[in-house]
């Protein structure tokens, strides 16, 4: 407990919306502050369970400045239903949404790691216990057309993507999604962090992976709500903590 900074300080509106508003502002900052943020490129958008539209930062903004007034809503056609700019990359997001009902949550960034490992088109490997939560739960996908993404190519990825919770876009970057924006968060920084660890291992030597056990109980271990919310509230803390503005627009 870190005394002065209060442990749920983001939690304070009584609105679902207003609650998960918050929540991805403070995810942006997070992966801002993890090594995520990419100028304005990459995105994470949420929606509440079985809502038809998803919010997003303001197109042309970076993840370090995420705040609420700048929060986009979107529909599935990728219209701006508060107005204003929208980029098109979202496609996909939606064609995630309208094909996965337990997903409220898509992080898409180009982390160094996961780019570099994504690359070589290979799997993810379960190589120490935090990455287990993609054991069995993460796909590659190979067919990037560029850097515009249209229709098509968002149903590719949200086929390629199936029923996992990551994927790893060859020469691109990755895919993680969630029940929730706490989730998808939790599992954005994982995955980056999974990556790295396996690039060293290999570069190496030969890489002992978890057995099969080890790694379906690590990840049911670490899927679980309290353990999720554990980790995406030391994070908020240390964002909150860290950057007064932010705090100010949350409070
Ligand atoms: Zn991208």
């Amino acid at each position: 407990m870190t005394g002065a900074v209060p442990l749920r300080p983001h939690v304070r509106s009584n609105s679902l919306l207003e609650q998960m508003r918050r929540e991805l502002v403070l995810t942006f900052h997070i992966l801002n502050r993890e090594g995520q943020g990419n100028e304005v490129a990459g995105h994470v958008t949420a929606r509440l369970p079985g809502a038809k539209t998803f919010w997003t930062n303001r197109f042309r903004l970076g993840f370090d400045e995420a705040n609420l007034g700048d929060l986009q809503e979107v529909d599935f056609d990728i219209n701006v239903l508060t107005g204003g700019e929208v980029n098109q990359a979202l496609l996909f997001h939606a064609a995630i949404y309208e094909a996965r009902p337990d997903v409220n949550a898509v992080v898409h960034t180009h982390p160094r790691n996961a780019v570099a490992l994504a690359s070589l088109n290979m799997p993810l490997l379960p190589l120490d216990q935090q990455a287990a939560i993609f054991f069995e739960n993460i796909a590659n996908y190979n067919d990037h057309e560029g850097v515009v993404i249209g229709k098509d190519e968002a149903r590719e990825i949200s086929k390629a993507l199936g029923n996992c919770r990551g994927l790893l876009m060859t020469n691109h970057g990755v895919v993680v999604t969630g029940k929730s924006v706490r989730e998808a968060t939790v599992g954005a920084i994982v995955l980056e962090i999974a990556c790295e660890i396996q690039l060293k291992a290999m570069a190496a030597g030969k890489p002992v992976e978890l057995p099969r056990a080890s790694a379906e109980h690590a990840k049911a271990f670490l899927s679980q709500d309290d353990h999720i919310d554990m980790r995406f509230e030391y994070w908020s803390r240390r964002v909150l903590a860290e950057s007064p503005h932010v705090a100010r627009d949350l409070a």
